[in-house]
Protein backbone atom coordinates (compact mmCIF):
# COMPACT_ATOMS: atom_id res chain seq x y z
CA UNK A 1 0.00 0.00 0.00
CA UNK A 2 1.68 3.43 -1.07
CA UNK A 3 1.82 6.08 1.53
CA UNK A 4 -2.01 7.87 1.96
CA UNK A 5 -0.89 11.71 1.94
CA UNK A 6 0.64 11.36 -1.51
CA UNK A 7 -2.37 9.00 -2.91
CA UNK A 8 -4.91 11.46 -2.22
CA UNK A 9 -3.41 13.96 -3.79
CA UNK A 10 -3.82 15.86 -6.97
CA UNK A 11 -1.04 17.24 -8.96
CA UNK A 12 -0.53 20.98 -7.57
CA UNK A 13 -2.87 23.49 -8.95
CA UNK A 14 0.30 25.76 -10.44
CA UNK A 15 1.14 22.29 -12.80
CA UNK A 16 -2.44 21.49 -13.42
CA UNK A 17 -3.10 25.02 -14.74
CA UNK A 18 0.25 25.66 -16.20
CA UNK A 19 -0.21 22.28 -18.25
CA UNK A 20 -4.07 23.48 -19.62
CA UNK A 21 -2.26 26.86 -20.56
CA UNK A 22 -0.19 24.83 -22.99
CA UNK A 23 -2.81 22.93 -24.20
CA UNK A 24 -5.44 25.46 -24.97
CA UNK A 25 -2.68 28.11 -25.85
CA UNK A 26 -3.98 30.52 -23.44
CA UNK A 27 -1.67 33.53 -21.92
CA UNK A 28 -0.58 31.81 -18.65
CA UNK A 29 -1.24 34.32 -15.57
CA UNK A 30 -1.73 31.28 -13.13
CA UNK A 31 1.89 29.64 -12.12
CA UNK A 32 4.42 32.83 -10.96
CA UNK A 33 6.87 32.94 -12.83
CA UNK A 34 8.37 35.75 -14.52
CA UNK A 35 8.51 35.78 -18.67
CA UNK A 36 11.84 37.02 -19.02
CA UNK A 37 15.32 35.35 -18.48
CA UNK A 38 16.61 36.78 -15.33
CA UNK A 39 19.93 39.31 -15.15
CA UNK A 40 22.73 38.13 -17.86
CA UNK A 41 25.31 39.10 -15.75
CA UNK A 42 24.29 36.31 -13.20
CA UNK A 43 23.57 33.48 -15.99
CA UNK A 44 27.18 34.48 -17.01
CA UNK A 45 28.55 34.32 -14.23
CA UNK A 46 26.63 30.33 -13.53
CA UNK A 47 27.80 30.03 -17.32
CA UNK A 48 31.64 30.71 -16.24
CA UNK A 49 31.30 28.13 -13.11
CA UNK A 50 30.05 25.38 -15.23
CA UNK A 51 33.04 26.00 -17.60
CA UNK A 52 35.79 26.76 -15.38
CA UNK A 53 34.69 25.59 -11.95
CA UNK A 54 34.06 22.64 -9.85
CA UNK A 55 30.75 20.01 -11.37
CA UNK A 56 31.78 17.76 -8.05
CA UNK A 57 29.53 17.66 -5.09
CA UNK A 58 30.16 21.11 -3.18
CA UNK A 59 30.43 20.72 0.68
CA UNK A 60 26.66 19.27 2.28
CA UNK A 61 26.14 23.03 4.05
CA UNK A 62 26.39 25.44 0.81
CA UNK A 63 29.69 27.11 -0.67
CA UNK A 64 31.66 29.08 1.84
CA UNK A 65 31.10 32.15 -0.88
CA UNK A 66 26.97 31.89 -1.28
CA UNK A 67 26.69 31.44 3.17
CA UNK A 68 28.95 33.81 3.41
CA UNK A 69 27.43 35.96 1.05
CA UNK A 70 23.91 35.38 2.65
CA UNK A 71 24.63 36.14 6.16
CA UNK A 72 26.01 39.53 4.87
CA UNK A 73 23.06 40.23 2.17
CA UNK A 74 20.53 39.75 4.89
CA UNK A 75 22.15 41.64 7.65
CA UNK A 76 22.99 44.84 5.43
CA UNK A 77 19.18 44.75 3.91
CA UNK A 78 17.34 43.52 7.46
CA UNK A 79 19.55 43.84 10.33
CA UNK A 80 19.99 39.91 11.00
CA UNK A 81 22.55 38.85 12.73
CA UNK A 82 23.46 35.01 10.96
CA UNK A 83 27.15 34.41 10.71
CA UNK A 84 28.00 32.05 7.79
CA UNK A 85 27.61 29.17 10.50
CA UNK A 86 23.83 29.98 10.54
CA UNK A 87 23.33 29.77 6.93
CA UNK A 88 22.32 26.37 4.89
CA UNK A 89 22.39 26.25 1.02
CA UNK A 90 18.97 24.14 -0.24
CA UNK A 91 17.55 23.15 -3.18
CA UNK A 92 14.85 25.82 -3.45
CA UNK A 93 12.68 27.16 -0.39
CA UNK A 94 10.66 24.37 -1.12
CA UNK A 95 13.09 22.00 0.15
CA UNK A 96 14.54 24.44 3.08
CA UNK A 97 10.86 24.04 4.45
CA UNK A 98 10.58 20.49 4.03
CA UNK A 99 14.36 20.09 6.17
CA UNK A 100 12.70 22.49 8.50
CA UNK A 101 9.46 20.55 8.99
CA UNK A 102 11.46 16.88 8.79
CA UNK A 103 14.04 18.00 11.40
CA UNK A 104 11.84 19.62 13.94
CA UNK A 105 8.63 18.10 14.02
CA UNK A 106 7.60 15.22 16.12
CA UNK A 107 4.86 13.08 15.21
CA UNK A 108 1.58 13.91 16.79
CA UNK A 109 2.89 17.32 17.28
CA UNK A 110 0.65 20.60 15.65
CA UNK A 111 1.88 23.47 13.25
CA UNK A 112 0.24 26.51 12.73
CA UNK A 113 -0.24 27.91 9.33
CA UNK A 114 -2.12 31.01 7.84
CA UNK A 115 -4.50 30.41 4.96
CA UNK A 116 -4.38 31.08 1.81
CA UNK A 117 -1.47 28.73 2.12
CA UNK A 118 1.01 27.45 -0.01
CA UNK A 119 0.08 24.36 -1.31
CA UNK A 120 3.12 22.33 0.06
CA UNK A 121 2.54 23.29 3.38
CA UNK A 122 -0.17 20.64 4.41
CA UNK A 123 1.48 17.88 2.89
CA UNK A 124 4.68 18.32 4.07
CA UNK A 125 3.11 18.84 7.59
CA UNK A 126 1.44 15.47 7.57
CA UNK A 127 4.32 13.45 5.99
CA UNK A 128 6.41 14.76 8.99
CA UNK A 129 3.57 13.60 10.78
CA UNK A 130 2.33 16.80 11.89
CA UNK A 131 -1.34 18.34 12.32
CA UNK A 132 -1.39 21.37 10.52
CA UNK A 133 -3.84 24.10 12.30
CA UNK A 134 -5.07 26.69 9.81
CA UNK A 135 -5.86 30.51 10.83
CA UNK A 136 -7.98 31.76 8.36
CA UNK A 137 -7.23 34.73 7.18
CA UNK A 138 -9.52 36.58 5.14
CA UNK A 139 -10.20 39.08 1.89
CA UNK A 140 -9.72 42.15 1.42
CA UNK A 141 -7.41 42.70 4.37
CA UNK A 142 -5.91 39.12 4.76
CA UNK A 143 -4.83 40.55 8.55
CA UNK A 144 -3.44 38.50 11.47
CA UNK A 145 -5.80 38.60 14.70
CA UNK A 146 -4.34 37.64 17.90
CA UNK A 147 -7.57 35.71 19.12
CA UNK A 148 -7.83 33.75 16.38
CA UNK A 149 -3.77 32.89 16.64
CA UNK A 150 -4.29 32.52 20.02
CA UNK A 151 -7.62 29.96 19.28
CA UNK A 152 -5.21 27.54 16.89
CA UNK A 153 -2.14 26.88 19.72
CA UNK A 154 -2.71 23.87 21.89
CA UNK A 155 -0.42 22.13 24.10
CA UNK A 156 0.76 19.70 21.04
CA UNK A 157 2.12 23.27 19.03
CA UNK A 158 5.48 22.91 18.32
CA UNK A 159 5.94 25.42 15.53
CA UNK A 160 4.26 28.26 13.54
CA UNK A 161 5.02 28.38 9.14
CA UNK A 162 4.48 31.56 8.63
CA UNK A 163 4.45 32.95 4.62
CA UNK A 164 5.47 37.26 4.81
CA UNK A 165 4.88 38.67 2.28
CA UNK A 166 2.08 36.16 1.77
CA UNK A 167 1.35 34.21 -1.72
CA UNK A 168 -1.31 34.56 -2.72
CA UNK A 169 -2.30 36.95 -0.61
CA UNK A 170 -0.08 39.73 -2.23
CA UNK A 171 0.04 40.70 1.29
CA UNK A 172 3.24 42.36 3.56
CA UNK A 173 2.28 42.36 7.16
CA UNK A 174 2.90 44.64 9.68
CA UNK A 175 5.48 44.61 12.43
CA UNK A 176 2.07 44.84 14.50
CA UNK A 177 1.30 41.43 13.35
CA UNK A 178 4.59 39.96 13.50
CA UNK A 179 5.12 41.44 17.07
CA UNK A 180 1.88 38.90 17.84
CA UNK A 181 3.25 36.00 16.02
CA UNK A 182 6.88 36.81 17.95
CA UNK A 183 4.98 37.27 21.90
CA UNK A 184 3.44 33.71 20.73
CA UNK A 185 6.18 31.81 19.96
CA UNK A 186 8.03 33.18 22.62
CA UNK A 187 4.73 32.45 25.26
CA UNK A 188 4.61 29.10 24.16
CA UNK A 189 7.42 28.05 23.12
CA UNK A 190 7.23 27.61 19.75
CA UNK A 191 9.55 27.29 15.94
CA UNK A 192 8.66 29.90 13.27
CA UNK A 193 9.24 28.84 10.23
CA UNK A 194 9.82 31.64 8.35
CA UNK A 195 9.23 31.54 4.71
CA UNK A 196 10.06 34.68 3.44
CA UNK A 197 10.68 34.07 -0.43
CA UNK A 198 9.19 36.85 -1.57
CA UNK A 199 11.39 39.52 1.06
CA UNK A 200 12.39 41.30 -1.94
CA UNK A 201 9.31 41.85 -4.30
CA UNK A 202 7.87 44.42 -2.25
CA UNK A 203 6.10 47.91 -3.74
CA UNK A 204 5.27 51.66 -3.02
CA UNK A 205 8.21 51.66 -1.18
CA UNK A 206 7.80 48.95 1.47
CA UNK A 207 10.97 47.57 3.76
CA UNK A 208 10.85 43.63 4.42
CA UNK A 209 11.20 42.92 7.93
CA UNK A 210 11.97 39.41 9.17
CA UNK A 211 9.87 37.93 12.13
CA UNK A 212 13.33 35.94 12.61
CA UNK A 213 14.85 39.20 13.48
CA UNK A 214 12.87 40.18 16.36
CA UNK A 215 13.53 39.85 20.00
CA UNK A 216 13.02 36.31 21.77
CA UNK A 217 13.05 34.36 18.16
CA UNK A 218 16.77 33.41 18.06
CA UNK A 219 17.28 29.80 18.44
CA UNK A 220 13.80 29.51 17.64
CA UNK A 221 13.49 31.19 14.17
CA UNK A 222 14.33 29.47 10.58
CA UNK A 223 14.54 31.88 7.82
CA UNK A 224 13.81 30.71 4.60
CA UNK A 225 14.69 32.68 1.49
CA UNK A 226 14.58 31.96 -2.58
CA UNK A 227 17.31 32.99 -5.41
CA UNK A 228 14.85 32.02 -7.62
CA UNK A 229 12.84 34.87 -6.56
CA UNK A 230 15.31 37.30 -5.54
CA UNK A 231 16.89 37.52 -9.27
CA UNK A 232 13.85 36.63 -11.22
CA UNK A 233 14.65 33.17 -11.86
CA UNK A 234 12.12 30.28 -10.43
CA UNK A 235 14.01 27.11 -12.58
CA UNK A 236 16.94 28.01 -10.33
CA UNK A 237 15.88 26.60 -6.94
CA UNK A 238 18.67 27.73 -5.06
CA UNK A 239 17.37 28.44 -1.80
CA UNK A 240 18.32 29.23 2.45
CA UNK A 241 17.14 28.40 5.42
CA UNK A 242 18.78 30.91 8.30
CA UNK A 243 19.39 30.95 11.83
CA UNK A 244 20.59 30.13 15.03
CA UNK A 245 23.75 27.68 14.54
CA UNK A 246 22.52 24.62 16.50
CA UNK A 247 19.18 25.13 14.78
CA UNK A 248 20.81 25.06 11.12
CA UNK A 249 22.93 22.36 11.81
CA UNK A 250 19.70 20.53 12.90
CA UNK A 251 17.98 21.48 9.71
CA UNK A 252 21.19 20.30 8.00
CA UNK A 253 21.49 16.66 8.54
CA UNK A 254 17.47 16.37 7.37
CA UNK A 255 18.57 18.08 4.14
CA UNK A 256 22.31 16.03 3.96
CA UNK A 257 19.45 13.00 3.27
CA UNK A 258 17.48 14.75 1.08
CA UNK A 259 18.87 16.73 -1.95
CA UNK A 260 22.24 17.01 0.23
CA UNK A 261 23.65 19.46 -2.10
CA UNK A 262 22.92 22.35 -4.60
CA UNK A 263 24.33 22.51 -8.47
CA UNK A 264 27.89 24.58 -7.28
CA UNK A 265 27.73 26.99 -10.17
CA UNK A 266 24.38 28.49 -9.65
CA UNK A 267 25.65 28.41 -5.95
CA UNK A 268 28.71 30.80 -7.06
CA UNK A 269 26.58 33.09 -9.32
CA UNK A 270 23.85 33.72 -7.06
CA UNK A 271 27.21 34.68 -4.41
CA UNK A 272 27.63 37.31 -6.88
CA UNK A 273 24.27 38.62 -7.46
CA UNK A 274 23.84 38.69 -3.20
CA UNK A 275 26.02 41.49 -2.82
CA UNK A 276 24.97 43.79 -5.81
CA UNK A 277 24.12 47.23 -4.27
CA UNK A 278 20.52 48.52 -3.37
CA UNK A 279 20.12 50.15 -7.18
CA UNK A 280 19.26 46.46 -8.59
CA UNK A 281 17.22 45.38 -6.08
CA UNK A 282 15.17 48.94 -5.93
CA UNK A 283 15.11 48.83 -10.27
CA UNK A 284 14.09 45.21 -9.98
CA UNK A 285 10.94 45.96 -7.87
CA UNK A 286 10.25 49.08 -9.31
CA UNK A 287 10.16 47.02 -12.48
CA UNK A 288 7.44 44.64 -11.18
CA UNK A 289 5.40 47.48 -9.78
CA UNK A 290 4.91 49.33 -12.87
CA UNK A 291 3.89 46.00 -14.61
CA UNK A 292 1.25 45.54 -11.06
CA UNK A 293 0.02 48.97 -12.28
CA UNK A 294 -0.55 48.20 -15.69
CA UNK A 295 -2.19 45.14 -15.40
CA UNK A 296 -4.59 46.76 -12.36
CA UNK A 297 -5.53 49.62 -14.08
CA UNK A 298 -6.27 47.51 -17.33
CA UNK A 299 -8.53 45.19 -15.74
CA UNK A 300 -10.31 47.86 -13.52
CA UNK A 301 -10.84 49.80 -16.58
CA UNK A 302 -12.56 46.65 -17.89
CA UNK A 303 -14.81 46.60 -14.69
CA UNK A 304 -13.09 44.00 -12.42
CA UNK A 305 -12.54 44.63 -8.76
CA UNK A 306 -8.71 44.37 -8.22
CA UNK A 307 -7.41 43.94 -4.39
CA UNK A 308 -4.13 45.42 -3.47
CA UNK A 309 -1.06 44.07 -4.05
CA UNK A 310 1.64 44.92 -1.35
CA UNK A 311 4.13 42.52 -3.17
CA UNK A 312 5.00 39.42 -5.20
CA UNK A 313 3.88 38.46 -8.79
CA UNK A 314 0.25 39.05 -8.27
CA UNK A 315 -2.69 40.50 -7.57
CA UNK A 316 -6.16 39.31 -6.95
CA UNK A 317 -9.53 40.18 -8.37
CA UNK A 318 -12.59 40.14 -6.62
CA UNK A 319 -15.30 38.25 -8.79
CA UNK A 320 -18.17 38.88 -6.67
CA UNK A 321 -17.60 42.53 -6.59
CA UNK A 322 -16.60 42.36 -10.39
CA UNK A 323 -20.32 41.42 -10.88
CA UNK A 324 -19.29 37.17 -11.82
CA UNK A 325 -21.60 34.49 -10.06
CA UNK A 326 -19.17 31.60 -10.66
CA UNK A 327 -17.08 30.52 -8.25
CA UNK A 328 -13.03 31.19 -8.34
CA UNK A 329 -12.87 27.46 -9.53
CA UNK A 330 -15.42 26.85 -12.23
CA UNK A 331 -14.49 30.72 -13.37
CA UNK A 332 -10.45 29.57 -13.94
CA UNK A 333 -11.80 26.76 -15.89
CA UNK A 334 -14.03 28.89 -17.83
CA UNK A 335 -11.24 32.04 -18.62
CA UNK A 336 -8.72 29.36 -19.48
CA UNK A 337 -10.66 27.51 -22.35
CA UNK A 338 -13.35 29.67 -23.18
CA UNK A 339 -11.32 33.02 -22.98
CA UNK A 340 -7.43 32.07 -23.31
CA UNK A 341 -5.83 33.27 -19.88
CA UNK A 342 -4.85 31.34 -17.17
CA UNK A 343 -5.36 32.30 -13.59
CA UNK A 344 -4.93 30.33 -10.11
CA UNK A 345 -8.39 30.27 -7.87
CA UNK A 346 -7.78 31.47 -4.31
CA UNK A 347 -10.06 28.71 -2.70
CA UNK A 348 -7.15 25.89 -3.31
CA UNK A 349 -4.59 27.89 -0.91
CA UNK A 350 -7.61 26.80 1.69
CA UNK A 351 -8.87 23.60 3.82
CA UNK A 352 -11.93 24.68 3.82
CA UNK A 353 -12.87 27.96 5.17
CA UNK A 354 -12.04 30.02 3.14
CA UNK A 355 -13.81 32.74 0.03
CA UNK A 356 -14.38 31.18 -3.16
CA UNK A 357 -15.26 34.33 -5.09
CA UNK A 358 -10.66 35.27 -5.36
CA UNK A 359 -8.20 34.91 -8.58
CA UNK A 360 -4.96 35.38 -8.38
CA UNK A 361 -3.58 36.77 -11.30
CA UNK A 362 0.55 37.08 -11.84
CA UNK A 363 1.80 40.15 -13.39
CA UNK A 364 5.37 39.33 -14.31
CA UNK A 365 4.88 39.43 -18.18
CA UNK A 366 5.94 41.93 -20.22
CA UNK A 367 3.42 44.63 -21.22
CA UNK A 368 1.86 43.18 -24.54
CA UNK A 369 1.04 40.09 -22.90
CA UNK A 370 -0.70 42.07 -20.33
CA UNK A 371 -2.66 44.21 -22.40
CA UNK A 372 -3.65 40.85 -24.36
CA UNK A 373 -4.72 39.32 -21.32
CA UNK A 374 -6.95 42.86 -19.83
CA UNK A 375 -8.49 42.36 -23.15
CA UNK A 376 -9.60 39.17 -22.93
CA UNK A 377 -10.48 38.99 -19.31
CA UNK A 378 -12.52 42.52 -20.27
CA UNK A 379 -14.24 40.16 -23.07
CA UNK A 380 -14.73 37.41 -19.99
CA UNK A 381 -16.24 40.12 -17.75
CA UNK A 382 -19.07 41.09 -20.43
CA UNK A 383 -20.16 37.42 -20.93
CA UNK A 384 -19.94 35.96 -17.60
CA UNK A 385 -21.53 39.18 -15.74
CA UNK A 386 -24.76 38.05 -14.55
N1 LIG B 1 5.40 29.70 -6.22
C1 LIG B 1 4.72 29.52 -7.47
C2 LIG B 1 3.38 30.20 -7.43
O1 LIG B 1 2.92 30.56 -6.39
C3 LIG B 1 4.48 28.10 -7.83
C4 LIG B 1 5.57 27.13 -7.62
C5 LIG B 1 5.19 25.76 -8.11
O2 LIG B 1 4.58 25.61 -9.14
N2 LIG B 1 5.54 24.77 -7.37
O3 LIG B 1 2.76 30.34 -8.44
Amino acid sequence: MANPIYKALGSTVFDTMSALARETGAINLGQGFPDQQGPEALRRAAGRALMEGSNQYPPMRGLPVLREAAAEHYARHQDTAFGADGVLVTSGATEAIAASLLALITPGDEVVIFEPAYDAYRPLIARAGGQARAVALQPPGWRIDAAALEAAITPRTRAILFNDPLNPAARAFSDDERRILADACVRHDLYAICDEVWEHVLFDGRAHRSLAALPGMEGRAVKIGSAGKIFSMTGWKVGFACGAPDLIELIARAHQYLTFTTPPALQEAVAEGMSWPQDWYAEMRAGYQRSRDRLAAGLREAGWAVLPSEATYFLNIDLAASGVTQDDTAFCETIVREHGVAGIPVSAFYGGQGPSHIVRLCFAKKDAVLDEAVERLGRAREVMRG
